[in-house]
């Protein structure tokens, strides 16, 4: 079975459970208060990563073009 990572609504506690294929861990319950349907947490790596946007002040690449010669 997979094991799934959960964080708690009511105080926000992690913890990992092994669950079946399809099943969203509605049962689960807070090991830290008990709370019922804890959220399930999705990889660490898909999340929060939208903090870091382009960097900023990034000149735009000029019409730069290397023609050479024009007198036939
Ligand atoms: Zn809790």
């Amino acid at each position: 079975m997979p094991l799934y990572e959960y964080q708690c609504s009511g105080c926000d506690e992690r913890f990992e459970a092994l669950q079946r294929i399809g099943d969203d861990g509605k049962d689960l319950t807070c090991p830290a208060c008990g709370k019922r349907k804890p959220n399930k947490v999705f990889s660490t790596f898909a999340a929060g990563s939208a903090a870091h946007g382009a960097p900023q002040g990034a000149a735009p690449a000029a019409p730069h073009s290397c023609q050479s010669g024009g007198f036939g």
